[in-house]
């Protein structure tokens, strides 16, 4: 575990520990980010005085509401929604939703809590919030999606507006649901307003560049940290875990900045193909087909070797890219990745190194990006979504990507001077929060007690 927090973060933390019992992930969100507080206090003691810190750990608003459908086979079915309005201090509650049977309370609690501070390095307008469901979307028809869609936002439409709060996409939660979540939307208000999802089809609202935007975004960010350290992604050795809409874009990217993805991921397996990953074919099994990785391996035939055991961390790499979900990597997987050559670790997906996992790597000097810096492409670029609705416009690919590469690197740049100020240079994590809690603190206190 880390070190003791100043203490005058550690009665804080106590405080968030008794009011959140049993939300284990957003405690070691709140933590992470409170490690990196002692130092900015010490400089700014007006924060702590007008107690931006506690204000900053309780959600403005938090919304669990009953999701009740009908499935194929006539029965009904019950999950639970929920919506967590985090902090609306630089613009409105912006956050994906995550639809998978693991959700609940705290793991909404963590990812809001996270996305307030990635939403302010993006130097855009846009405050934090999450949402998401206990449903399973695994093995579910096309109408079982739309009906539980439909039913989810039933309820969540009275929260959302353009003004207000702009969801997004998250794990299971992809354009096909978004399409449904926005047409049941525009139904029941009788507003065509686009700017109330990101994450839409291209020819009703979208963005280009959304879709890739995440894992463009990932990779974008560590290739600065690794040209800052005098590396580049050119000829190295990639494992990128996940399939998903993250996963993909990273392999994406990488492939076209000289890297070699070797391995990704799904939650049944991995698969290890040291020629590289054939993209085009996992885009077939896993965007149109919705199959397994088993399924891609077995396609791939002798090339691929398709492994249930162990873990895709034990695979020597020279980067590695945890783009599937939190705390994938713990302390003995990053035992493994030191042991394999590993050079930098970049985050993906949201939380997927446990603090353990993390000490182990920046005390061997594995370069670390976390994730709340290195994946904010994606909602930057729903943030360029929101701006086209708004102007009634839409972007080419390429302007919107660069516009994306920018904010990357300027967001590297923010994180990295950052740590430089505070006399820790390299440290990202650092940098990244307290350079994003300094920018959401300053708009609380101007903006009162609210
Ligand atoms: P998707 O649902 O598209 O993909 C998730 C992928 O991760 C799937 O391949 C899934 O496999 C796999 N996975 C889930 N759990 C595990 C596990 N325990 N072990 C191995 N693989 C697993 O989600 P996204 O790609 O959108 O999201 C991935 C991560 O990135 C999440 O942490 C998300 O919060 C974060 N993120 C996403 C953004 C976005 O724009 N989409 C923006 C910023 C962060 P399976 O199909 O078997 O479940």
């Amino acid at each position: 575990m880390s070190a003791a927090l100043n203490p005058t973060l550690e009665p804080i933390y106590e405080e968030v520990l008794r009011r959140n019992a049993g939300e284990t992930e957003f405690h070691q969100a709140v933590r992470e980010v409170l490690d990196s507080l002692g130092a900015v206090i010490a400089r700014h003691p007006e924060y702590a005085d007008a107690r931006v810190i506690e204000r900053i750990c309780e959600p403005e608003r938090q919304i669990i509401f009953r999701v009740p459908w009908v499935d194929d086979a006539g029965t009904v079915q019950i999950n639970r929604g929920f919506r967590v309005e985090f902090n609306s201090a630089l613009g409105p509650f912006k956050g994906g939703l995550r639809f998978h049977p693991s959700v609940y309370l705290g793991i909404i609690k963590f990812l809001g809590f996270e996305q307030v501070f990635k939403n302010a390095l993006t130097g855009l307008p846009i405050g934090g919030g999450k949402g998401g469901s206990d449903f399973d979307p695994k093995g579910r028809s096309d109408l079982e999606i739309m009906r539980f869609c439909q039913s989810f936002m039933n309820e969540l439409y009275r929260h959302l507006g353009e003004y207000t709060d702009v969801p997004a996409g998250d794990i299971g939660v992809g354009g096909r649901e978004i399409g449904y979540l926005f047409g049941q939307y525009k139904r029941i208000t009788n507003r065509y307003e686009s700017g109330v999802l990101t994450g839409k089809g291209l020819g009703w609202g979208g963005s280009q560049v959304r879709k890739e935007a995440t894992g463009y975004g990932t990779v974008y960010f560590v290739d600065e940290m690794l040209r800052g350290n005098g590396h580049s992604f050119d000829g190295s050795k990639v494992i990128v875990s996940g399939s998903g809409n993250v996963a993909i874009y990273a392999i994406e990217k990488v492939h076209e900045l000289g890297g070699t993805v070797i391995a990704c991921s799904d939650s049944s397996g991995y698969v290890v193909e040291e020629t590289g990953i054939d993209l085009n074919l996992l885009k077939e099994v896993k965007e149109v087909r919705r199959g397994r990785i088993s399924e891609y391996a077995e396609l791939r035939g002798s090339s691929a070797r398709y492994a249930t055991e162990g873990s895709i961390w034990q695979v020597p790499c020279d980067v590695a890219l945890p783009s599937a979900t939190q705390n994938e990597i713990n302390a003995e997987d990053a035992q493994f990745l030191v042991k394999g050559g590993c050079r930098a670790v970049g985050e993906g997906a949201n939380m997927p190194t446990t603090p353990e996992a993390v000490k182990v790597l920046t005390d061997a000097g594995v370069l670390f990006a976390p994730g709340k810096a290195a994946n904010a492409g994606g909602v930057a670029t729903s943030a360029l979504e929101m701006q086209q609705n708004a102007s009634r416009d839409s972007w080419t690919f390429d302007y919107t990507e660069q516009r994306l590469a920018e904010i990357m690197r300027s967001i590297y740049d923010r994180c990295a001077e950052t740590a430089d100020a505070y006399g820790t240079p390299g440290n990202l994590v650092l940098g990244a929060n307290a350079s994003a809690f300094i920018q959401v603190a300053d708009a609380m206190l101007a903006l009162g007690v609210v």
